[in-house]
């Protein structure tokens, strides 16, 4: 069979969501195609070619993208078999399975691409089967060069960065995150010979930087040791950044020397909130006072976190949002903010585990089919009119000075309480290193409803 792959968005990185996959179908005897419509155009010439299309759909905003490339290959190619595979596969079934040819597969899906791609059954629509061992290392060669891709910003030295994951799944359940609702608390980690592999060949394309893709790189701690002492050993001048949740930053802290040592950067956190309630209501395990002592446990390493947050929520109140930035900048953490950050809206995608919680209830609107999501409405209307001025600040600044888009946007929300406490000094609770911090020049977004600030440079002509 001739199989397209096609990857819509995956954070700014070369889509190993597209790789992997690639290499198993390869290796069953299938010639495949892959177009990232990221960075490519999607030709008619690729859908005339293909017996199958695979759409790869790892995150919310890749799926409504998706949507929109499927529309097009079928406006085409109406007989076209698609699968829609990755942890936001089994969203919106009348959106995606037009017939028995079609087929959704979420979470461990290489096995079950594969057997659909034969033209046998993909079997559960949710494989969680420990088959992670691939047959061969990522098709990386099928994909467009690391350049076109997010860098590493160094000052203003850009580095190449590749993707690589050690893990998939997470084992905690917090309410807002789709990765619980596929993998339903279960870890599956990928052999270290096989990241191994991959990043040999990341290397040898020009990579100085390696993102680790694992929800949360901690899960395992020590498959994610062994992985980072493998690689390190391999390549001693990579530096890498993970994706850690605050418990686990707190819970192993003889681990913060040794990844230090082996090139950790920085660490991704997902602070959210610094009101204990939303923290609680969103069972993210830990407060506001873990998250700044999360912050100084990896300072003490030199290692700087780039919190995300999830300012609003049907629980924020404007006082909040001042104490979240107070918090940033007591934490001397500007830096470490994308300003599109202070922008996210709780997403309420199908499947939910927030659907059931009696918080979440009375806010609940329709589900809307073309968001992906259920609606949900603030009980104070002045609270969702501010999210509609952060967001105007935040598209308006998305190509100038980072700074000084997030001083717009704290000043915007100050003037809503007027009679808030000034300021806390920068870094009077915590300071990091002076001068420039690493960052990666594609924010990171994820578990939040896409702006347009994120979905205007994606935009998508598909050829029909
Ligand atoms: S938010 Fe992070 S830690 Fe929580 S369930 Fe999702 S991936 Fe796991």
């Amino acid at each position: 069979m001739r199989v397209l792959l096609v990857s819509t968005y995956d954070l700014g990185n070369q889509p190993l969501a597209l790789a992997a996959p690639a290499a198993a179908l390869e290796a069953a005897g299938h010639q495949v195609r892959c177009v990232d419509v990221s960075v490519d155009t999607l030709e008619p010439e690729d859908v005339d070619w293909a017996d199958r299309v695979g759409l790869s759909v790892p995150m919310h905003t890749a799926m409504r993208l998706a949507l929109a490339v499927a529309d097009g290959i079928r406006e085409r190619r109406p007989e076209l078999p698609l699968c829609f595979y990755g942890l936001y596969a089994t969203v919106s079934r009348d959106l995606t399975v037009r017939g028995p040819q079609d087929a959704v597969i979420a979470g461990e899906y290489e096995p079950g691409l594969v057997a659909w791609a034969g033209g046998g059954s993909p079997g559960p629509e949710v494989q969680l089967g420990r088959t992670t061992r691939p047959p061969a290392a990522p098709a990386r060669r099928l994909l467009a060069p690391l350049e076109r891709y997010s860098r590493l910003a160094v000052g203003d030295e850009r580095r190449l960065v590749g993707s690589v994951a050690a893990s998939r799944g997470c084992s905690h359940r917090c309410r807002h995150c789709p990765v619980p609702v596929v993998y339903d608390g279960r870890v599956r980690t990928v052999d270290v010979a096989a990241v191994l592999a991959d990043v040999d060949q990341l290397v040898e394309a020009g990579a100085r930087h390696l993102t680790y893709s694992d929800p949360d790189f901690l899960n395992a701690p020590h498959h994610a040791r062994r992985v980072v002492a493998a690689v390190h050993a391999r390549h001693p001048g990579l530096t890498f950044d993970c994706t850690v949740k605050v418990e686990h930053i707190l819970r192993y802290p003889d681990l913060w020397p040794e990844l230090a040592g082996a090139g950790c950067a920085f660490v991704v956190s997902a602070f959210e909130s610094v009101d204990d309630a939303t923290l609680a209501i969103l069972d993210k395990g830990h407060t506001a006072a873990d998250a700044s002592r999360a912050v100084t446990a990896l300072r003490a390493h030199g290692i700087e976190v780039r919190p995300s947050w999830l300012p609003f929520t049907p629980w924020t109140t404007v006082g909040h949002l001042v104490d979240l930035l107070d918090f940033i900048a007591a934490h001397d953490l500007v830096e470490n903010v994308d300003p599109v950050q202070m922008t996210v809206r709780l997403l309420v995608p199908e499947g939910s585990l927030l659907l059931d919680r009696p918080e979440m209830r009375p806010h609940l609107g329709p589900f809307d089919p073309d968001r992906l999501g259920w609606t949900w409405t603030h009980p104070d209307p002045a609270v969702d009119a501010l999210h509609a001025e952060v967001v105007a600040v935040a598209e308006a600044g998305i190509d100038g000075d980072a700074a000084q888009t997030f001083e717009q946007i704290d000043a915007l929300i100050r003037t809503r309480q007027p009679s808030s406490p000034p300021r806390p000094a920068p870094g009077s609770r915590s300071t990091g290193p002076a001068g420039g911090r690493m960052r990666l020049t594609e924010p990171w977004f994820c578990c939040s409803e896409p702006t347009q600030a994120q979905l205007a440079p994606l935009a998508l002509t598909p050829h029909g």
